[in-house]
């Protein structure tokens, strides 16, 4: 008796140590020589509150693509001579720190015409009633987005959807063409947003990835979205890769770079499926851990 009661407690103990780390932290997966996990992805990708909510310096990307993000939430500005489209409010408290941005470019805020989203999350959709409110820009959403979308209500204020696109969908302004590519599974509509820019003399292809990081068990149907996905975003023309976190494509590595002059270190080529290649990685493995059979699908 007494022995099983002290099994129990190291069990005890055991599960607290794991629930106070927010689970366990596995696979790990090692993707082109790095190392990563669950959490280390996701330590990545939002970094400290702080940088969740502090301004990285507002920089020019290529052709009429700008940063105006925090340090850890990625948002776009796409400036057009007919008005500007932001993509990602981010968190509604990061709001004015994105309006400093455009206006530290050169930019009016006012002059956002178009809000798009990368995906229905808090950490890069909450703040679109106050942008919204500060511009009246028309707020587009992908339709199987739209739900989750509804649910972010941040101090109680309806979420706005002005018009509801769908797979293929394009969005233009000024003579900017951005079109929006269903890549479902980390929310239902994460869309992958692709536009062809203007640059010394020649055109390239950027990419705004949606997130592809699978959370917690991986249904038939997410299963199904992500093989899809992982299929559509490889097909995709791409010199240019973007992404909802800095991170995805090493941003602070790049942006050290403009103040050395040279190439544009934005046009990147050959890591255009860099995080496609650790996200499907991790999905896989995650998805060798829920079937122990060896089944795939
Ligand atoms: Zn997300």
């Amino acid at each position: 008796m007494k022995t099983i009661c002290s099994l129990l407690a190291v069990i005890g103990a055991f599960a607290a140590s794991v629930l106070a780390q927010g689970g366990p932290d596995h696979p790990s997966v090692t993707v082109h020589g790095q190392v990563y996990t669950p959490r280390s992805i996701l330590a990545r990708n939002m970094g400290t509150d702080a940088d969740q909510t502090t301004q990285f310096p507002p920089h020019k990307i290529i052709g009429n693509i700008y940063y105006v993000g925090t340090k850890t939430l990625s948002s776009f500005l796409i400036v057009t001579p007919q008005g500007n489209i932001l993509m990602d409010s981010t968190y509604e408290r990061n709001v004015p720190v994105i309006q400093k941005s455009v206006s530290d470019l050169g930019f009016k805020f006012s002059d956002v015409k178009i809000l798009l989203g990368n995906h229905a999350h808090g950490d890069h959709q909450e703040g679109d009633a106050m942008v919204k409110e500060l511009t009246g820009a028309q707020v587009i959403a992908m339709a199987e987005d739209v739900d989750t979308l509804k649910a972010i209500k941040p101090g109680g204020k309806e979420h706005p959807i002005d018009k509801i696109i769908h797979d293929g969908d394009s969005v233009t302004l000024g003579g900017t063409k951005l079109v929006a590519h269903l890549t479902a599974g980390h929310t239902p509509g994460c869309t992958t947003w692709t536009t062809v820019v203007r640059d010394g003399g020649k055109d390239y292809n950027v990419v705004f990835h949606c997130s592809l990081r699978a959370q917690g068990n991986l249904t038939p149907a997410l299963v199904d979205q992500f093989n899809r996905s992982f299929k559509v975003v490889r097909a995709l023309p791409c010199d240019v890769p973007l992404g909802d976190h800095p991170a995805q494509y090493r941003m602070l590595e790049k942006h050290a770079k403009l103040a050395a002059g040279g190439p544009n270190p934005f046009i990147d080529k050959a890591n255009c499926n860099l995080e496609t290649d650790i996200m499907e990685a991790m999905f896989r493995a995650t998805l060798a851990e829920q079937q122990p059979s060896g089944k795939t699908q």
